[in-house]
């Protein structure tokens, strides 16, 4: 995703561990792959499926049902999947690579190994223990309970909070390390709301949510009853009321993605001032921070009021609050009540998914981490991921690759390079600051230079929520060591089995293994198809640094603004003018895409496409392009980005996605830039009576 969310701090909802990671990533829609599909997909012989063209629809009509309509047709979606896509199919494959990596190391790993490879084995063997996780029934989270009940003052319980970042407790506030986006060369403790159960505030206040808000409720009944805690009926009653207040008090998605709004610094006494009712102090101590000199807080206005909600909170609401916080958290790798309840809320319920998936696909993804699948990678903490990873890459991912893409990647930094240059809207002291800004990015392909280290994490093979802790406590304890150095611009926010990339705080543009291959990526491909595909997908990464948000951001990364007003108000009125056209967007009826929500993804879409193109031409080196079963260079360079799209989600799913995701639904990722964009009106004989016309002046023109 973008820079920018790095500084939106909490935007995750409660008792989700909360992670300032946010980078904005491509693609985030729920489901997966069937496993009864051939595992190999046709993409023909230059990297296009043209079995999956729905020839009796005009790609003016509708581009998206064109390229991938009959292939769609061909598909339902299975019972434990919310969506299907080329994507998550590609997702299955990895994910079939990983558990047959992860089974052969179970067998050889002993009670307690010493090496990466038997870590693995044992953290996966012990999830694949069933019997011995029914035989434990809530006890392993004892530790949590316990601490809960022993915390009698609103004191104590703030401290507890601050466990968030390396147990299953949960908070009011989150708290999180990371790059300072003020000041690039340092890292700084970032604070923001936090709290909220349910995915998003706006479900605790809409009517249209009422339904889910009661199965909620219901929810938190079960599992507090699950742990024997008292009245679990009052107290769940009483916990929807406290998590409604703090939905009022907290700043909406939209809110939160206006950078500068986002980042209120103050010293703890300053913080303690602002916002008197919670115990900052014994939080911070407890998340290992000590007393930071600074402390960035995302949420200005919303912080006092929830302190204030917090210290109007009777102690035993809020003791059963966190006890349900860690059962949540902790459920799907409890017993079977404890999944079951977990899996019928937030799973059936909210995303339509009708059965859980088959247990080693689980165990893949609680020791691998990136769980993509479930949209929710960055709530996934206590993983081995970066071990996971090395192990993949070294198996999986060729040094060749790694070289064809980074070439890639140069092109495309040549073609927004003379891009820039040549926009008419933008004047010449912004131009050479954007194109500082340019030359400033990074490329990290494939995995991290530096193998993350695991020798001193302990994992067992009979201990699974003690091989969840212990990972998320090394993991922060690798932040906490790091905080006062140099900010390590080697780092990367996404596993390299990770099917997303990313551009990110360092001006780095992160392309994880996974991603880089078939409909992203084929080494094999004509190249208009991976131009059109994996090229604009690293354009589109690249644009976000000069999107809504990532333009706030200067070519040092720091969140300054260095636009002259002019350019400014001339780039906002073309984001304006996308924003509605896909504010008319509606999926289903009722759902609309929201434009404001979307904008940065929508504006890095229809750069990235711009850029891939131009790439394309220029590689050609003044040749034309050659006619591959009757199709022209253009005409592929549009089907590669459309077959990166492919795919179709439940009703739940979509409802959810644009309530709440910052990616339009794929459809709109294809017919929403392609007509914008002259060359496809050329590439297609789109005609004004055709319904996705745009008459040329209406065409949003940015990059
Ligand atoms: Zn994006």
């Amino acid at each position: 995703m973008i820079v920018p969310s790095k500084a939106r701090v909490g935007e995750r909802s409660f008792m989700s561990k909360f992670v300032m990671a946010a980078a904005v990533a491509l693609i985030v829609t729920a489901g997966a792959v069937r496993a009864d599909e051939p595992a190999g997909l046709k993409y023909g012989a230059w990297g296009f499926d043209l079995s999956s063209r729905d020839l009796n629809t005009r790609p003016g009509d509708d581009f998206f049902q064109y390229a991938n309509g009959a292939w769609l047709d061909r598909r339902s979606i299975p019972a434990d999947k919310t969506a299907i896509s080329l994507r998550l199919y590609e997702s299955d494959l990895a994910e079939s690579r990983l558990h047959a990596m992860m089974e052969a190391a179970a067998k050889t790993a002993g009670h307690e190994p010493a090496t990466l490879e038997g870590k693995v084995g044992a953290f996966y063997k012990s999830f694949m223990d069933e019997g011995r996780i029914e035989a434990l029934g809530a006890k392993p989270i004892a530790p949590e309970l316990d601490a809960i009940r022993a915390a009698t003052t609103r004191e104590q319980l703030g401290a507890l909070m601050g466990r968030q970042v390396k147990d299953f407790i949960g908070g009011a506030f989150g708290v999180g390390l990371n790059v300072d986006t003020k000041d690039t060369g340092h890292y700084v403790v970032y604070v923001g709301q936090s709290g909220l159960g349910l995915p998003d505030r706006d479900d605790y206040l809409r009517a249209a949510f009422a339904e889910k808000k009661a199965a909620y409720q219901a929810y938190v009944e079960k599992l507090l009853t699950l742990l024997d805690w008292p009245d679990p009926k009052g107290r769940a009653a009483a916990i929807l009321a406290l998590e409604t207040k703090i939905a009022e008090a907290s700043w909406s998605r939209v809110e939160q993605r206006d950078p500068n709004a986002s980042y209120a610094p103050y010293s703890l006494p300053q913080l303690e001032a602002a916002a008197p009712e919670f115990p900052w102090r014994a939080f911070l101590r407890s998340a290992d921070l000590g007393e930071p000199v600074k402390i960035v807080v995302g949420q200005k206005t919303a912080v006092p009021k929830i302190a204030a909600i917090y210290a109007a909170t009777p102690v035993d609401v809020l003791q059963a609050w966190l006890a349900f916080s860690a059962a949540d958290r902790a459920a799907p790798n409890l017993s079977k009540p404890f999944d079951d309840a977990h899996f019928a809320f937030r799973r059936r319920t909210l995303t339509g998914q009708d059965q859980e998936e088959v247990r080693w696909k689980r165990g893949v993804h609680a020791v691998s981490g990136g769980d993509y699948l479930a949209g929710d990678y960055y709530d996934r903490f206590g993983n081995l991921g970066w071990a996971v990873g090395q192990l993949y890459t070294a198996r999986y991912f060729p040094p060749a690759a790694k070289a064809k893409v980074q070439a890639l990647v140069a092109d495309l930094k040549s073609a927004y390079a003379a891009r820039i240059r040549d926009v008419d809207w933008m004047s010449a002291p912004t131009k050479a600051e954007a194109l500082k800004k340019l030359a400033a990015y990074t490329v990290k392909v494939g995995y991290p230079d530096a193998p993350r280290d695991y020798s001193k994490v302990v994992i067992r093979d009979d201990d699974l929520i003690g091989n969840v802790r212990r990972a998320a406590e090394a993991d922060w304890a690798f932040r906490v060591a790091r905080r006062n150095g140099p900010v390590d611009r080697g780092d990367w926010l996404m596993t390299p089995q990770t099917n997303d990339a990313y551009s990110g705080a360092m001006l780095d543009l992160v392309f994880p293994a996974v991603i880089l291959q078939p409909p992203i990526f084929d080494p094999a491909a004509d190249a208009a198809v991976n131009y059109g595909a994996v090229g604009g997908v690293i354009g589109h990464e690249m644009t976000h640094g000069f999107d809504d948000q990532g333009r706030k951001f200067d070519s040092q990364g720091r969140l300054r603004d260095w636009w002259g007003p002019a350019d400014a108000k001339a780039f906002e009125a073309r984001a304006k003018v996308l924003g509605d056209q896909f504010s008319t967007y509606e999926p289903l009826p009722g759902a609309r895409v929201n434009g404001k929500l979307t904008m940065g993804e929508n504006i890095a879409d229809l750069g990235g496409l711009t850029l891939a193109l131009d790439a394309y031409h220029a590689s050609l080196h003044g040749r034309p392009a050659p006619v591959i079963d009757g199709l022209t260079g253009d005409q592929r360079v549009f089907l590669g980005w459309a077959q990166v799209w492919s795919g179709k989600a439940r009703d739940e799913a979509i409802r959810r996605q644009v309530a709440s995701n910052p990616h339009a639904p794929s459809q709109y990722r294809v017919n929403g830039p392609v007509r914008n964009l002259d060359a496809w009106y050329a590439a297609f004989g789109v005609k004004p009576s055709d319904k996705l016309y745009v008459a040329p002046d209406r065409r949003v023109r940015i990059w």
